[in-house]
């Protein structure tokens, strides 16, 4: 009797994790949007208004974690017109993303990134290290990139994906009569963080091929992004300045190959 019933309840975690897991991956393929400019469908968690306001929301907090706005009015002024020079005068024009560029304050962490919808910041310690116009237009293009290729709702989507799969795997092997579940809990959490990684690393090379064509479009030489390679090579050699920029970005020394071949592709 008692043998039966842990089968009983072995069986309806077994329906219960399927349903789940189906339900995880209905969600995420019934969630694809055609992207005009990738010329791809692609799976997204967020709408484009719902990127836009997400990305006003937590821009003035993320500003605040770098020094706030640099107070240099004219360095503003700057940014944003070699930002909105890529935009206009590139395929991120025919885009419904709102760009705006953003000085950050901080002097000590080499930084940029960008919020969905288009919100895009370069730290003070990177762009002190530039030395031409061109090098800023590789890293503002690549981050426009990262907006026009959605990568951040496209990561939110893989994520729910992911958990939705880990949480119905460990229901799946979740035996009351047995403790050792963590272990299969575990497992699962691995998987799920191997997954948002790797396509993390995807994104940065996407980026950079885009942000060639962007920039390449734009007028500017593209050739200069190799050279901000270099900069962020030799920025991550000193001891106590490590930037924040390679916790999210890819081996330099590996995206130069990369950055080669869109060259090739994008700059005639
Ligand atoms: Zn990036």
């Amino acid at each position: 009797m008692a043998t039966a019933q842990r089968t009983g309840i072995k069986g309806g975690s077994l329906v219960i994790a399927i349903i789940m897991a189906v339900f995880a991956l209905f969600k995420y393929y019934s969630s694809s949007q055609y992207n005009p400019i990738l010329e791809t469908q692609q799976q997204v968690a967020l709408s484009v208004d719902q990127e836009i306001a997400l990305g006003l929301q937590s821009a003035p907090q993320m500003a605040q974690q770098h020094g706030g706005l640099y107070p240099d009015q004219k360095a503003q002024q700057y940014i944003k017109q070699v930002g909105q020079k890529i935009v206009n005068a590139s395929a991120a024009k025919t885009s419904e993303y709102a760009f705006d560029f953003h000085l950050l304050a901080d002097p000590q962490v080499v930084n940029a990134f960008a919020l969905p919808g288009g919100q895009v910041f370069i730290t003070l310690a990177l762009f002190n290290q530039l030395d031409n116009e061109n090098q800023l237009a590789g890293i503002l293009g690549h981050e426009i990139a990262h907006v026009i290729a959605r990568h951040s709702a496209q990561r939110i989507a893989k994520q729910q994906l992911a958990e939705g799969l880990s949480g119905a795997a460990v229901l799946a092997t979740y035996d009351p009569n047995n403790p050792a579940t963590t272990q299969t809990a575990q497992i699962a959490n691995v998987i799920a963080n191997l997954v948002t990684m790797k396509y993390g690393r995807e994104d940065e090379l996407q980026s950079d091929e885009l942000g060639v064509r962007f920039m390449s479009e734009a007028g500017y030489d593209p050739n200069a992004l190799i050279s901000v390679m270099e900069i962020l090579k030799a920025a991550a050699g000193g001891a106590n300045r490590q930037p924040e920029f390679f916790s999210t970005h890819p081996n330099p020394e590996n995206r130069i190959e990369n950055i080669k071949a869109a060259i090739a592709k994008y700059h005639k």
